[in-house]
């Protein structure tokens, strides 16, 4: 196997710069679990100010940053409504039912990532004892890489409020979603009681998520926090990379988006490979059977590193700051020379 010289597998992959790494190195810290780490409590307020919010916890994960959320909203026998598509409920290995007792009430999501409201609606439970009690209502933004409009998050939230539900945004990507809507990250997050933010994906940090919300529920976060194992010493030295993140790394997420839109309009003029343009940085392609195994071999061989399915017939791309302008012209000339010796 080649190495990855282009890897666009996740914007996971992403290594702190020189700068970012600096500016750990020198982090002045403490212990968090005592409160004491200067560094991490000004990443908590520069999040929590970033996305308007009254509190925010830093944690290892997001999806420590999603079971922390879910346990604080929902209780032993409490329920959620989620989206089938969605991290927390799919890929995060059942947390919220195995170490919450929460009851999942997962919900299809249509192809461009919203749930419809008459569903939620349907979904929501009565007042009876013979059901799980509905708590809360959880979306994804950007979901898939796909945006949700403000219209369809502020109609959620009400329709969610209406009925005594709380309401929690996974926002993994929520700058990529503040990027493509042309809107400052707060009003992405508005409405919502909590909020999941990544840090480590491409904001570029090495570490770390922020759950930002209502004072209370941060702070019985907090708790929950320490319950899961998450509670860090001298996290400042992660924090550092947090603050660099969000402060250096945000307006270029534009440049992510761009590059994938190049990427998709690329690859699309060659025939077997279908694709929806792309909203944000992520990009899926639908490789004709025929030529998926050669076509996945091939970019590999080239050094090339994407996701999908193990026979090639769907690719998952991503853009992020490591792989730059020059990356998606090699990409797109390793495609050519595949089509080309065809
Ligand atoms: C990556 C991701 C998470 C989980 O983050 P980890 O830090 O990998 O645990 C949660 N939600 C969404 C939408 C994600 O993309």
């Amino acid at each position: 196997m080649s190495p990855i010289r282009y890897d666009f597998r996740s914007d996971t992959v992403t290594r702190p710069s020189a700068a970012m790494r600096t500016a750990m190195a020198n982090a002045e810290v403490g212990d968090d679990v005592f409160g004491d780490d200067p560094t991490l409590n000004r990443l908590e307020a520069l999040a929590a100010d970033m996305l308007g919010k009254e509190a925010a916890l830093f944690l290892p994960s997001g999806t420590q940053s999603n079971l922390t959320a879910l346990m604080a909203h929902c209780g032993r026998g409490d329920e959620y409504i989620v989206g089938q598509n969605q991290h927390a409920y799919r890929w995060e290995a059942g947390g919220a039912a195995v170490l919450g007792s929460i009851q999942p009430q997962p919900l299809e999501n249509e192809a461009d990532g919203t749930i419809p409201l008459e569903k939620i609606e349907a979904a929501i439970k009565p007042d009876d004892f013979h059901y799980a009690r509905t708590r809360l209502l959880s979306l994804e933004n950007t979901i898939g890489g796909k945006v949700l409009s403000l219209d369809y998050m502020r109609s959620a939230i009400e329709l969610a409020r209406r009925h005594g539900l709380n309401t929690h945004l996974d926002g993994a990507r929520i700058f990529n979603a503040a990027t493509a809507l042309g809107v400052p990250v707060a009003e992405v997050a508005a409405g919502f009681d909590t909020v999941s933010v990544c840090l480590s994906k491409g904001l570029g940090a090495p570490v770390g998520s922020v759950l930002v919300g209502r004072k209370d529920l941060v702070e019985a976060g907090r708790r929950i926090r320490k319950m899961l194992g998450g509670g860090m010493r001298q996290a400042g030295i992660l924090a550092a990379g947090g603050i660099h993140a969000l402060e250096n790394n945000v307006a270029r997420l534009a440049d992510d988006h761009a590059n994938a839109l190049r990427l998709a309009e690329g690859l699309r003029s060659f025939n077997g490979l279908t694709l929806e343009l792309p909203q944000t940085n992520i990009l899926f392609v639908r490789v004709a059977p025929e030529i998926a195994a050669d076509y996945s071999a091939h970019l590999e061989a080239h050094g090339v590193g994407i996701t999908g399915t193990y026979d090639g017939s769907r690719q998952r791309w991503v853009t992020h700051l490591d792989v730059d302008s020059a990356a998606i012209d090699a990409a797109l000339a390793i495609t050519r020379d595949f089509f080309a010796a065809r």
